[in-house]
């Protein structure tokens, strides 16, 4: 049987002395591992369709396990984003976090919806020109961050930004701090009872509630301060360590 995919490349690894093992992101299937043959012999026109991070189809035969690549094409190679080394070098990172976050064969339109909206943004920030290079610097944070907490979100963990995680009060403008295992903010008063927390700034709070309801590709326009991205920064991390 033939199979097509729509699909984002997640990683490619090499096997034997001309194959190599591809994982990706489909539409159709969530993550899915498959091996191109031959794939590194010089005449092989496969593999210039499968480089990391190509948006594009992948065929595949299937007989019994998870089958071969026969054929694939890029619809979209994001070429600005693979020349600029900071986008790329973000881009590895934040697919390696999602990859080892992501169980195989478990599909999330939404999921993959995000994941190419990321690559697109990130093409649109390696892309521009008239900004500095400071300021490419925090989109790229901000793009990693805003994409990890929609990921981490749509994948069912809790991120209570409203109410105290503890009493349930609302949340006042200062004094407040997050914590990973209870999935959320915690009061100035309840903070005492929390040992593994982490202050998070009101401008912080604002930045993680606008990423829980905004899409990724408006906070290209918001002005952040570099406070703001590495306190962001920090809670992310955080929440990371203890998911993994
Ligand atoms: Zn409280």
């Amino acid at each position: 049987m033939e199979y097509k995919y729509t699909s984002i490349i997640l990683e490619k690894r090499n096997k034997g002395e001309t194959d190599r093992f591809y994982v990706f992101y489909t539409l159709e299937k969530g993550k899915i591992g498959v091996k191109a043959q031959g794939v590194r012999r010089p005449q092989s026109k496969l593999a210039g369709n499968l480089e990391n991070f190509n948006f594009g189809h992948i065929f595949v035969a299937r007989g019994k396990g998870s089958g071969r690549i026969i054929g694939a094409i890029a619809e979209n190679i994001f070429p600005a984003l693979r020349k600029n080394w900071e986008t790329l070098s973000s881009v590895f990172e934040t697919i390696a976090i999602f990859n080892r976050l992501t169980d195989y064969e478990e599909k999330d339109v939404e999921i993959f919806k995000l994941l190419l909206e990321y690559l697109f943004s990130m093409e649109k920030v390696a892309a521009v020109k008239e900004i500095s290079s400071e300021e490419t610097r925090k989109r790229i944070k901000i793009l990693k961050s805003g994409f990890l907490i929609q990921f981490l979100l749509l994948s069912g963990y809790r991120l209570e930004t409203k109410t105290c995680v503890v009493c349930g009060e609302k949340i006042a403008a200062e004094g407040n701090y997050f914590s990973s295992p209870k999935g959320g903010l915690i009061c100035s008063r309840c903070s005492m009872t929390v040992s593994r927390k982490i202050a998070i700034s009101a401008n912080t709070i604002k930045l993680v509630r606008l990423f829980s309801y905004h899409r990724l590709s408006s906070f290209l326009k918001l002005k952040v301060g570099d406070k703001e991205i590495e306190n962001l920064e920090l809670v992310v991390r955080d929440f990371l360590r203890w998911i993994i």
